[in-house]
C-alpha cells in the first residue's frame, strides 16, 4: 500500500524532497571533507623573505644575507638562499633590514584629543571601537604587530570588541592584549578631578574603593573579556587633582587586586610613579609597573628580584615638552615631565644596569603612530645599546605579554610576525619611524 493511498501524498512529497536533499547534504559534506585535506596544502603556501640584513630579536649581532622560510603563519626555516625550495614566492627586500614585527605594551588607541579625561564622555561606545579599530590598524600598518592596551577612554568594552574582531578574522589588524579600564580610587588619575561636586559624571577609569569593590571590578573586567588588570596604584602625570607622588591604592587593597586576579589566571599591570607605590606593588606581585618614574634603589632591587617588567614611557615626556608644549588639557604633564626629566632617565639608567627587564610601550593615543617609535631612541639615552632597544619592543616585550611561544623573535616555530626597514636601525633608530614592510602571521599588510 503506497503512502498516496493512506493520504499521505504531501508527507511523501516531503520524503522524496528530503532524500534529494539528503543526497545533496552528504555531496557537501564529502566534498568539506576532501576540501580540509586538500586545503592545508594549498593555504599553507611556501613563502622566502630575502634582505641584506636581518636583526632577529635575540642575538647581540644582526646576521647578513639570510633568507626566511615561512609556510603559512609560521616561520620555518632561516638559512643562506639555497634552503628556498624550487618554485617559492619571493619577497627581495634587496639591501634591507628585517626585524621581528614591534610590540608596544602600553597603547590607548581609543583616546583621539589632549583632554583625554572627558573626550570619553563625547562618543558612543561603537564610535570609539571603529575609531579604535582604524588606530590600531594604522599602528599595524607602521610595523606594530602586536600592541597591549592598558585601560582606555570608553566606559564599555570598545577595545575588547575591537580584539574579539581581529581575531575572528573580520578586519586585518595587530595582534591585541586589552585591558580594558584602568582601576582608580575616588579622586585617582582614573577619576575627573576638576568638575564642581554637583556633577556626577561616568569617569574614565574605573572608579573602586575598597576591598570588596576592587574584587569586584577586577571580576567584572575578566568576566568581559579583560585579558589584563590595570591599577592606577599612584597619582598620574597626565590626568588633573592628584599628585603622582602619592600612593593611591592602600597594601590591601592591591593584595586583593592582585590575587583576585591571579586566581582567574589574568596578570596585573600597574602604573605607578611614587617609590612607595612602585615597591608596594612589586611586593603584591604585579607583572610590570608602568611608568616608574621615581624609581629608587631598594625598587630596582625589588623588580630584579620578583623578575617584575618595567614600560617607562619615556618619550611621551618629550613629546609634549618640545611638540605639544602648549597642549591646554596637559599643562600638568608639560610641567612635571620638563621637572622630573634628568631624574626620571638617571632612575631608568639604574634599573637597566641592574637588569630589570625593560619593555618598550609608548604611551600614545590620538596621534600619527609613526612617532611610537621614538621611545627606542628613548631608551638610548636612558642607558640602552640600540639593540638591547631593539630587544625591549620585540622579545623583551614578548616575554611580558605571555607571547614569547609565538613571536617577539625571528625563529623557527615563531608565527611570522616581520617587518623590514630600508636603513640600518642599529646606526640609526629612527628607521623604526619608517617601516616598509609588515608581515603579520604570514600574511602581508604592507609591502615596498
Ligand atoms: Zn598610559
Amino acid at each position: 500500500m503506497s503512502l498516496e493511498k493512506l493520504g499521505f501524498g504531501l508527507v511523501a512529497d516531503l520524503f522524496r524532497f528530503n532524500w534529494i536533499r539528503r543526497r545533496a547534504f552528504v555531496t557537501v559534506v564529502a566534498l568539506l571533507i576532501a576540501a580540509s585535506i586538500v586545503a592545508p596544502a594549498i593555504a599553507a603556501e611556501t613563502v622566502a623573505i630575502v634582505a641584506a640584513h636581518l636583526i632577529d630579536g635575540k642575538s647581540d649581532q644582526a646576521r647578513h644575507d639570510l633568507a626566511v622560510l615561512i609556510e603559512g603563519d609560521r616561520i620555518v626555516a632561516i638559512g643562506d638562499v639555497e634552503i628556498i625550495p624550487a618554485d617559492t614566492r619571493v619577497i627581495d627586500l634587496g639591501s634591507a633590514t628585517i626585524l621581528p614585527g614591534l610590540i608596544d605594551t602600553h597603547v590607548h588607541p581609543l583616546i583621539r584629543e589632549d583632554d583625554y579625561q572627558t573626550d570619553h564622555l563625547r562618543e558612543s561606545s561603537a564610535a570609539k571601537a571603529l575609531r579604535g579599530l582604524k588606530a590600531v590598524q594604522d599602528s599595524l600598518h607602521a610595523g606594530w604587530t602586536s600592541l597591549r592596551i592598558v585601560g582606555d577612554t570608553d566606559v564599555f568594552y570598545a577595545p575588547v570588541e575591537i580584539r574579539r574582531a581581529i581575531d575572528r578574522g573580520l578586519f586585518v589588524g595587530p595582534r591585541l592584549a586589552v585591558a580594558p579600564h584602568y582601576l582608580s580610587i575616588t579622586g585617582g588619575g582614573g577619576d575627573i578631578n576638576f568638575f564642581s561636586p554637583e556633577q556626577h559624571l561616568i569617569a574614565d577609569g574605573l572608579i573602586v574603593d575598597g576591598a570588596d569593590e576592587v574584587r569586584r571590578a577586577v571580576r567584572e573586567e575578566i568576566k568581559y573579556g579583560g585579558d589584563w588588570i590595570k591599577l592606577l596604584v599612584t597619582g598620574a602625570f597626565m590626568s588633573a587633582g592628584d599628585n603622582p607622588k602619592d600612593v593611591h591604592f592602600s597594601p590591601e587593597e592591591l593584595e586583593v587586586a592582585v590575587a583576585e586576579a591571579t586566581r582567574l589566571g589574568v596578570p596585573v599591570m600597574a602604573h605607578a610613579h611614587s617609590a612607595e607605590g612602585i615597591k608596594q606593588a612589586v611586593r603584591a606581585g604585579v607583572r610590570s609597573i608602568e611608568h616608574g618614574t621615581f624609581l629608587d634603589a631598594e625598587g630596582v632591587r625589588l623588580m630584579v628580584e620578583h623578575g617584575t617588567y618595567l614600560v617607562p614611557t619615556i618619550y611621551i615626556g618629550d613629546f609634549y615638552i618640545y611638540e605639544r608644549p602648549d597642549a591646554e588639557a596637559q599643562q600638568k604633564m608639560v610641567e612635571l615631565s620638563m621637572k622630573y626629566r634628568d631624574e626620571f632617565l638617571a632612575n631608568i639608567g639604574a634599573a637597566i644596569r641592574a637588569g630589570v627587564k625593560v619593555a618598550v610601550g609608548s604611551d600614545f593615543g590620538g596621534y600619527d603612530p609613526l612617532i611610537n617609535a621614538r621611545e627606542f631612541a628613548s631608551l638610548v639615552e636612558a642607558g640602552m645599546t640600540p639593540m638591547q632597544a631593539i630587544q625591549a619592543g620585540t622579545s623583551v616585550a614578548a616575554e611580558l605579554l605571555e607571547w614569547d611561544d609565538r613571536v617577539g623573535t625571528i625563529e623557527a616555530g615563531k608565527l611570522a610576525d616581520i617587518i623590514a626597514v630600508s636603513g640600518d636601525p642599529l646606526e640609526d633608530l629612527s628607521e623604526l619611524e619608517r617601516v616598509i614592510f609588515v608581515m603579520k602571521d604570514g600574511a602581508v599588510v604592507k609591502a615596498p
